[in-house]
């Protein structure tokens, strides 16, 4: 089992350097989830579901994307959504889509039916929402099952309904979770994870015993044999956790409150612009690194450069005194966090993805 990331987009705030704004891909084994969704999101879409096809060798299947996560609603990680959303009408989408987002409590407190008239920031995501739905982007014009969900982190509202629910999981077992962060509009960062894997097959012990019985304890049945019966559970070895990763969004530097295995977090500035990166609630390549030793990342993916970041090699740099696995996603990047936890970089070329 693996999970993947496509890097569609490391550019913070307007496209510069070559980069393009906020957009990542997420392919688990159950399914896709789409995280944030910048502007032109669904050209660079086009044109890496191409290079797949031709140096991947597999397409990714838009009927197996089921969710979009939005970090917040800085137009640099929204403003390819509705257009998205019209192309896959225009496909013929007939799937069920979720799209799920932070906003404030106070919005929440609103829409539950309080009194108060909360000062909602220009940027935040249940006002995009209101414009979104007055632009075409229901159920009805779509022609397709789009279900929105805003929450403040702990309170998640269908805003089809206007009921309170709990935080959608579209999948069977793979995990969706959302982490607070802190930007100057609500945000928040999400994590994906699988679901604890069956310890190894202790295939030492049951060799010794015959075929038909190996093959039921290998499926995890207990098996009556001789005067005996033989429990599946102990020809296994201790479960192993799922994989996970976190996808940060904007934010100050602040900790995650939660594990992963791969944080992919915003590195907007290095150290030398810390002053800045304050003053904006953004985090630089060192505390982006310092985040990733406190949620026990194994590896640290830095992502999200400043204009005036011309390359990849100071952010690692700076990164890479403080955590020991680091890399710098560019635009097209696949990462691959593998079964055993190892991280495999595949970095976009002219003849295809070269693993670094
Ligand atoms: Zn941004």
């Amino acid at each position: 089992m693996t999970l993947e990331v496509h890097i569609l987009g490391t550019s913070s705030a307007r496209p510069a350097q070559g980069r393009s704004v906020s957009g990542s891909i997420v392919e688990t084994h159950e399914g896709m989830v789409v995280v944030d969704c910048g502007e032109g999101f669904q050209n660079r879409l086009v044109d890496h579901r191409a290079k797949m096809k031709a140096f991947g060798g597999r397409r990714l299947k838009m009927a197996r994307m089921s969710t979009i996560l939005l970090t917040h609603g800085h137009l640099d990680h929204t403003w390819g959504l509705l257009p998205w959303l019209q192309t896959m009408a225009l496909d013929g989408r007939r799937e069920p889509l979720w799209v799920i987002g932070p906003t404030s409590p106070e919005v929440i407190d609103t829409l539950l039916g309080g009194e108060n008239e909360p000062e909602v920031n220009s940027s935040d995501l249940v006002l995009q929402y209101d414009m979104w739905m007055d632009l075409g982007a229901t159920s009805e014009a779509l022609g397709y099952e789009l279900n929105w969900v805003l929450g403040d982190g702990t309170r998640w509202l269908d805003m089809n309904t206007g009921e309170e629910i709990p935080l959608p999981q579209p999948f069977p077992s793979v995990k969706l979770s959302a982490h607070s962060t802190q930007h100057t509009v609500p945000s928040c960062a999400w994590k994906i994870m699988t679901a604890p894997r069956l310890g190894k097959f202790d295939r030492e012990a049951a060799n010794k015993l015959p075929n038909e019985v190996r093959a039921h304890l290998g499926a995890g049945e207990d098996v009556e044999f001789g005067e005996e019966v033989l429990l599946a559970a102990d020809f296994r070895e201790e479960p192993r956790p799922g994989l996970s990763l976190v996808i940060s969004g904007d934010t100050a530097e602040k900790s995650i409150e939660t594990e992963c295995d791969l944080l992919i977090h915003e590195a907007t500035f290095l150290e030398s612009h810390s002053d800045i990166a304050n003053e904006h609630l953004h985090s630089t390549a060192a505390g982006a690194a310092r985040t990733a030793l406190e949620c026990g990342a194994k590896h640290l993916a830095l992502t999200h450069y400043s204009a005036r970041l011309e390359d990849h090699g100071p952010a690692i740099v700076e990164a890479g005194d403080i955590h020991e696995s680091v890399i710098a996603c560019g635009d097209g990047d696949r990462l691959i966090l593998n079964d055993d936890f190892s991280l495999q970089h595949l970095v976009i070329q002219p003849q295809g993805w070269m693993t670094y």
